[in-house]
């Protein structure tokens, strides 16, 4: 078994944290062992916890289109989460449960090596980044360095289901990623 597929092994079996208590699976994450590119959502919702995979809901139909104008499909991409377990009445996860999770997603990030991390939302950036002050709004779809790591932060798919004006910032973070894309195969990277 790989390392990879140990971390996901002790994911299902996780306990840490009380959230093992409400869920029905936890959600360690889909995508090749060897992606260039990894996407870090905030937590599982209903849809997840049911299949026990990440982003397979509304948010996730949303991010399927948003990965394909970018260039991206979704086979092309590891897709996690901050947090592998859902939070009751998908409200935000607590400070300890993130904390809880954090071994994971990190022995993931080792595993993977990717050569860049897409965080979705303002919860997943700011974990990531160490930053709590962090605006996502801001720092959409631009490229932060951080412990080694190249970072672009973009706003989250499902941001679009509940305001309608949220849709044009998330497209633009998207265009953004498209065009870094495209660049880094121009310039061979
Ligand atoms: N939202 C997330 O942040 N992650 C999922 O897996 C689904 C919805």
């Amino acid at each position: 078994m790989s390392l990879l597929d140990s971390i996901a092994e002790q994911i299902r079996g996780c306990t840490r944290c009380p959230l093992a208590e409400g869920r029905m699976q936890a959600v360690p994450g889909v995508g090749p062992a060897d992606a260039e590119i990894m996407l870090i959502g905030e937590a599982p919702g209903a849809e997840e916890d049911a299949q026990g995979e990440p982003f397979v809901g509304k948010a996730g139909q949303v991010l399927t289109v948003l990965l394909r104008n970018a260039g991206l499909e979704r086979s092309d991409v590891y897709i996690t989460n901050i947090c592998k377990c859902r939070p009751p009445q998908n409200r935000d996860p607590n400070p300890d449960e993130v904390r809880a999770c954090r071994e994971y997603l990190d022995g993931q990030i080792a595993c993977i090596r990717p050569t860049l991390i897409c965080t979705l939302g303002r919860w997943a950036a700011q974990t990531l980044l160490d930053d709590p002050d962090l605006s996502v709004m801001k720092a959409n779809g631009t490229v932060i360095e951080h412990r080694g790591l190249t970072v672009v932060p973009l706003i989250h798919p499902a941001a679009g289901l509940h305001n309608q004006n949220m849709q044009d910032p998330i497209k633009e973070g998207f265009r953004k990623l498209g065009e870094l894309l495209q660049e880094r195969r121009e310039g061979g990277a």
